[in-house]
């Protein structure tokens, strides 16, 4: 921040996650006066811009849970005849690991809004009436006002808190803690079985710990496809996951000092399912609940920004909310799920509205994924929401385990199921679970936004032997041709 700070931009966006920084970035190449303010600071007490996907989400996860996943596989090489004496895990280390990528991607904004010209300020900001914001800096000594033509809010989100298991940063802990543990918990519980729970239960089971997730849902993965939600309890399970599911966690009781010093466990969670009600003694015990919107002081009243009962902005398609010149972009929003490549999107399509343009973001085909071990990615339409709509379809599946690739890799749990409809062949949707289904998505994305028959995908030369070959064989079997699939040479 400059010593004499400019008062006056033609836009302002709060919040340096993925959606706010790509907004600022677009809005200063398209030439427009940007500032963008943040207030995130790391465990160092350090700038960090990059918002939870960069420092407590996404990257941090995926680090781990490669590292998880190289570790777990060093004990089993056995099969490519390779013995390994003793394997050890340095978490301490790992987590530095994650911390230089996750340090060294934030350098990579800040350094993007030096290059562009975005105005970074450190600060608490808050909306008032009229495009005018208030900033606080973490000292809280002088409050100043800025003011800007167009107003971007992208404030993301943070873990729900649950009163039956308040955190206390120690042993009930959250998913910024569960990426920052210094070291593997004997027996871990994880409260929700969502996208989070199951990122972290695959990081922390795959380096030793016994872990039991406990979904108050009678169903698996409700939002996916569920084909693809059975294979995946079957995998998940199969690797040493205890998946209860109906199991809604009423309570906790921490051990008293002296009795956590004489016993092991330190936490009890108590949870009622169909059989009553059950403790659970554990080492570490994980919220991941949810998440809800960061908008309890992102406006003044005198703002009057309008929020729906949950605290999500309201906007319409536009991302444009009920005060003119101001926009939401991001997880504060309804529109699209809370996924950092939907808050990019909206940044890139509400700086280029500003500066005149209408590029708006495609929500049907967002792709989505779970970064699991394997790893589940869809885009289009479930099989199930499909038929409750009365679409005629046909389905073509194809497992890895009959890929050349995979099993050259010994990666063969998993399938790739596209779903066409009947009448038009165009593409639909398309489910993947198995080793690099987030690399495979693209793919599948691409053709649905060229509106793409499965025929089309039969066509389009796959190289050989890849994992990609699943996606062709998948729809190979769509067009009745399930004996060329396995008879070429996959
Ligand atoms: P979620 O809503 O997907 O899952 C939380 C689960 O917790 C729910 O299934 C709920 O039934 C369960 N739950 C709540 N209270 C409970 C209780 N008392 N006992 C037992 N179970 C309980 O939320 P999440 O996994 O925290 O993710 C939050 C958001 O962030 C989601 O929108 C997710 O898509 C997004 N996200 C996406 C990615 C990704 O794209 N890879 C990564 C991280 C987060």
């Amino acid at each position: 921040m400059s010593k004499k700070q400019d008062k006056s931009f033609d836009v302002i966006v709060i919040g340096a996650g993925p959606a706010g920084y790509s907004a600022a970035i677009r809005c200063a190449e398209l030439g427009l006066k940007t500032a963008c303010i943040d207030n995130w600071n790391n465990d160092k007490s350090l700038v960090s811009l990059g918002g939870t996907y960069l420092n407590a989400g996404c990257v941090a996860s995926i680090a781990l849970l490669e590292s998880a996943r190289i570790y777990h596989s060093l004990n089993n090489l056995k099969q490519h005849g390779i013995q390994v004496a003793k394997v050890t895990v340095d978490i301490a280390l790992m987590m530095q690991r994650k911390n230089q990528i996750v340090d060294r991607l934030s350098r990579q904004i800040a350094d993007s809004f030096i290059d562009c010209n975005v105005t970074y300020i450190q600060a608490e900001a808050k909306l008032f009436n009229e495009r005018q914001i208030e900033i606080k800096p973490s000292d809280q000594t002088t409050a100043s006002r800025l003011e800007a033509k167009h107003i971007i809010l992208a404030s993301g989100s943070s873990p729900i808190d649950l009163s039956c298991a308040p955190i206390d940063n120690e042993f009930i802990i959250d998913s910024t803690m569960a990426l920052n543990l210094d070291s593997v918990p004997k027996r871990l519980a994880i409260i929700g079985a969502g996208v989070i729970g199951l990122e972290l239960a695959s990081i922390w089971n795959r380096l030793g710990a016994e872990t039991i997730l406990l979904e108050a849902q009678e169903s698996f993965l409700s939002m996916i496809d569920q084909q693809i939600a059975y294979d995946a309890y079957r995998i998940y399970t199969n690797q040493g996951l205890d998946l209860r599911l109906g199991a809604r966690v009423i309570s906790t009781k921490k051990s008293s000092k002296k009795a956590s010093l004489e016993h092991s466990r330190k936490v009890t969670v108590n949870y009622q399912d169909n059989n009553g009600t059950h403790a659970l003694e554990v080492d570490k015990l994980i919220v991941a609940s949810g998440r809800r919107p960061n908008t309890e002081n992102l406006a003044a009243a005198e703002a009057d920004l309008l929020l729906d009962e949950n605290g999500y902005v309201h906007v319409d398609e536009n991302c444009r909310t009920t005060l003119p010149g101001v926009y939401a972009i991001g997880d504060i929003t309804l529109l699209g799920p809370m996924i950092a490549h939907k808050g990019i999107e909206e940044g890139l399509f509400v700086a280029e509205q500003i500066a005149g343009f209408h590029n708006p973001v495609n929500y049907h085909l967002l792709p989505s994924v779970i970064f699991t071990d394997p790893e589940i990615a869809w885009v289009g339409q479930t099989e199930q929401a499909l038929r409750a709509m009365g679409e005629p379809i046909n389905i073509g599946t194809y497992p890895l385990s009959a890929t050349a690739r995979g099993l050259a890799m010994s990666q063969t749990e998993g399938l790739v199921k596209i779903i066409a409809h009947a009448d038009t062949d165009r593409l639909l949707g398309v489910h993947i679970i198995g080793t690099q289904a987030s690399e495979m998505i693209a793919e599948a994305v691409l053709a649905m936004e060229f509106s793409a028959s499965s025929e089309d995908l039969v066509r389009t030369i796959h190289a050989h032997p890849t994992l990609a070959k699943a996606l062709h064989g998948a729809a190979l079997v769509l067009k009745n041709q399930a004996y060329t699939s396995t008879s070429s040479v996959f």
